[in-house]
């Protein structure tokens, strides 16, 4: 029933960032080393994606916008170990039941690709072939078009559109590897923009400017212990850093993660040992046993559940705190 797809859509998208998030995310599964973006309305209007991934088979097209279509997934042994981030094949469909998806794609050895547009899981006409470099490019129009009451509590845009730009800064530092861009409609300069470099202090120089990258310090850590294994590496900045807000950007195992009990250890470690400079800048990406983390506690993925967290956090806590008296002194 279409109100009931429509209503479990906007569950799974529940802002522009969301769709945006999770198709920078197909993208990269697809090994990307390009992913540029293009917003109007804040995405309400038009979400723009383009890449130079490996594409998407003609045959798939058909049910590419069907739920539970995933090329991610080969037998449930898989579903214990995931590498790819997505892993439900919900999200390009619940895109199609809130507004209006065109697919335009080419995989490689073809001469020609393919365009499709897409409404409510299905396709609205046969692909048809038309021109294409590389890569796929999706469409997102008219965000909730259908959905009343959504659009009336998303009237800034202002608000969607700088959501947008955060999560493509933390996909762009993370993944220093693929260049992204992200621009405004109708604005001659890209909002973020960023060229495949060498290191993620490069990356970070890139995107959050100068005055960020040159007060970081430099964190690791790791364990062995088989119940709280993990490693850790990132940035995380220093007394001289004065800012007004946190920025904490979190990948486990390269997925881009919300992990508020991390997130308020570190706070606390700030407030205490640098009480003038505690609003952080801290980009942390962790690597665990996939087996020790449940990313599905909710459809957007954000939240995760790590298995023995109170070691992992007091752990990151003393190494987080050492390093700040050391470089304080
Ligand atoms: P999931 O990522 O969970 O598999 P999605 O709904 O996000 O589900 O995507 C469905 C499928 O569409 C993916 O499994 C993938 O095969 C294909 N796909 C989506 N976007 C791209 C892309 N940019 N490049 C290549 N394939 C893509
Ligand atoms: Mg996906």
């Amino acid at each position: 029933d279409s109100v009931v797809n429509r209503i479990a859509a906007g569950e799974v998208i529940q802002r522009p960032v969301s769709a945006v998030k999770e198709l920078i995310e197909n993208s990269l599964d697809a090994a990307s080393t390009s992913i540029n973006l293009l917003l109007k309305d804040g995405g309400l209007k038009l979400i723009q994606i383009s890449d130079d991934g490996h594409g998407i088979r003609y045959e798939d097209l058909p049910i590419l916008c069907e739920r539970h279509t995933t090329s991610k997934l080969s037998s449930f042994e898989d579903l214990m170990s995931i590498k790819s981030m997505g892993f439900r094949g919900e999200a390009l469909a619940s895109m199609t039941y809130v507004s209006h998806v065109t697919v335009t794609t080419i995989t490689k050895g073809q001469l020609h690709g393919y365009r499709v547009s897409y409404r409510d899981g299905a396709m609205e006409h046969e692909p048809r072939a038309c021109a294409a470099v590389k890569g796929t490019q999706i469409m997102v129009e008219n965000l909730f078009y259908n959905m009343t009451a959504r659009k009336k509590t998303l009237q800034s845009s202002a608000d969607d559109y700088s959501k947008i730009v955060d999560l493509v800064s933390r996909f762009a530092i993370h993944h220093n590897n693929v260049s992204f861009s992200c621009r405004k409609h109708g604005a001659t300069r890209a909002d973020v923009h960023t060229v495949v470099t060498s290191s993620t202090l490069d990356a970070i120089r890139s995107v959050y400017g100068v005055s960020v990258a040159r007060n970081l310090i430099k964190l690791e850590a790791s364990d062995n212990d088989p119940s709280s294994v993990f490693e850790m590496h990132g940035f995380m900045s220093n007394a001289n850093y004065a800012a007004k807000k946190i920025t904490m950007v979190l990948f486990i195992n390269d997925r881009l993660v919300e992990w508020s009990a991390l997130k308020r250890a570190i706070e606390i470690v700030y407030a205490t040992t640098l009480p003038k400079a505690s609003k952080p800048f801290v980009y942390i990406s962790i690597v665990l046993p996939p087996e020790n983390i449940d990313v599905n506690v909710h459809p957007t993925k954000r939240e995760v559940s790590v298995l023995n967290q109170e070691a992992i956090i007091e752990q990151i806590q003393s190494v987080v705190e050492s390093r700040l008296r050391s470089s304080d002194e």
